[in-house]
């Protein structure tokens, strides 16, 4: 289908994701055909490095045959059935036991779901049964973060604290609130504490929790969310001081802590799951994205035995699921994906060469005039873009500098995805040295071309 053709339908009928439908009309949306790799292809001729995984899922990379085949094989044998009414099947069996071995020890059950803002319903209709069950039915708050993202559902974005979803479609469910962001670039730096270090920022929002909790009282705080590093707010990576400070607030108090994997899950952080890599012992771990690699749609929730041995011996029935909770296709793919991962040494090879790499070559970028912070973990990345780079002053709003960079990226064949003037790269996870090499020479590339026009004058 020629480009003009599919734009023509698309402007026509389709309404995207988080998207000013109106401004996408007018401008026509790029149309994808392809991909091999690390590489986008669309309906133009162009190749484009996918800086994003997709929507940081594509952990394995485009066009492994391994994945079509185990979704071929599944679909010729048991395309759906569902696991409602006891009955279960041979791949979410094993997806399962899978999972459970992946996850830390004391993580030995799944609920699944078709995605990331399922799995975060999930959570919160399992946290608030779990105290129930426990005797303990008023603990029923949950303390989220400002700015983190936990899904596009009511209850996930009721959950998430990114205020302008807050502020469309509501009212958010009940008994949610937020805390501060370990944002240090953003918020710590140059806020008005005493002691301006990262390490005491970070100590300082771990101290924000434990009197949210003193505020609500802990015999009515159910639940502490957050992602080990936050995703969609702009690949936030907290102050080394913050999670062994949450911990020890968590410590003191009776209180579920709930780490999103979607994002940092399989292999993003070099660890299996984040909150290996932040030594956190979350009671549920929320998945998605690269369980099966974005290949086809799968979430979840991992359950630690606290909750689960509860809801099992406790609970009776649990009034909750979905027609895909367990899609044997999805699952065939998902533990093909797990399976490849792991025979391949990709999250090793994550943590122990390609995550350094790209520090080394991403902390260059920090150089750059328009560069006020380059900072990565594992195979994610951010930049902050600044007006005045001794000061750390921020481009006019109105210059919407991370749009336009975001879009120069795109002109020039490199996805870079802009959270306002934070720009943020999560590429597949088997990217090689030399595609890292062309990610940070395009991206420095761009960096050029926005200063360069950022600098024009103003057309009055
Ligand atoms: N949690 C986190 C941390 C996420 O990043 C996302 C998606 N970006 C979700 C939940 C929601 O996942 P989904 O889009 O699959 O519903």
């Amino acid at each position: 289908m020629q480009t003009q053709a599919c734009q023509a339908l698309d402007r026509a009928h389709h309404l995207h994701p988080f998207t000013d439908f109106k401004a996408l009309g007018e401008e026509g949306s790029r149309v994808i055909t392809h991909a091999r790799g690390v590489y986008i292809h669309d309906s133009d001729g162009h190749r484009i490095l996918d800086g994003m995984a997709g929507l940081w899922c594509v952990n394995l990379g485009y066009g492994r045959r391994e994945l079509v085949e185990a979704a071929t094989a599944q679909l010729e044998q048991l395309p759906y059935y569902n696991t409602f009414f006891k009955t279960t099947h041979p791949p979410v069996a094993r997806l399962a036991e899978k999972l459970c071995d992946l996850a830390p020890s004391h993580i030995n059950h799944v609920f699944f779901t078709g995605s990331g803002s399922e799995a975060n319903d999930t959570v919160l209709r399992m946290v608030r049964r779990y105290w129930s069950l426990e005797g303990k039915p008023e603990k029923q708050w949950i303390i989220g973060r400002e700015n983190g993202y936990h899904g596009s559902t009511v209850a996930g974005m009721s959950l998430g604290g990114m205020a302008p979803m807050h502020d469309q479609g509501g009212p958010c469910v009940p008994g949610i609130t937020h805390i501060r962001q370990p944002y240090w670039f953003g918020e710590g730096r140059l806020g008005e504490g005493h002691d301006p270090s990262p390490e005491a920022f970070g100590r300082a929002c771990a101290e924000a929790l434990e009197a949210k909790i003193l505020e609500l009282g802990e015999d009515k705080v159910a639940a502490f969310i957050a992602e080990p590093v936050q995703g969609a707010g702009g690949a936030i990576m907290p102050p080394a001081s913050y999670w062994p400070a949450v911990k020890a607030v968590l410590a003191r108090y009776d209180i579920l802590l709930v780490a999103d994997e979607v994002i940092c899950g399989f292999g993003r952080l070099g660890e299996w799951f984040g909150s290996q890599h932040f030594d956190l012992e979350p009671d549920l771990m929320p998945i998605a994205k690269g369980l099966s690699s974005g290949y086809l749609p799968i979430g979840g929730v991992l359950v630690g035995d606290r909750v689960a041995e509860t809801l099992i011996e406790e609970g009776g029935e649990f009034f909750h699921g979905f027609t895909y909770s367990g899609h044997p296709t999805c699952a065939a793919v998902a533990l093909k994906n797990l399976e490849l991962l792991e025979a391949e040494g990709i999250v090793e090879r994550v943590r122990e060469d390609l995550g350094p790499y790209l520090a080394e070559r991403w902390s260059e970028l920090g150089e750059h005039p328009i560069v006020g912070e380059a900072r990565s973990l594992g195979l994610m990345g951010a930049l902050e873009l600044v007006a005045d780079k001794a000061t750390g002053e921020r481009f006019d709003k109105s210059l919407a500098a991370g749009s336009l960079c975001r879009d120069i990226c795109f002109a020039t064949g490199l996805v870079m995805r802009s959270v306002g003037d934070t720009m943020i790269i999560a590429p597949p996870l088997v990217i090689t040295r030399d595609e890292i090499d062309e990610l940070v020479h395009l991206a420095r590339q761009a960096l050029d071309e926005t200063a360069r026009r950022l600098a024009e004058p103003c057309p009055l």
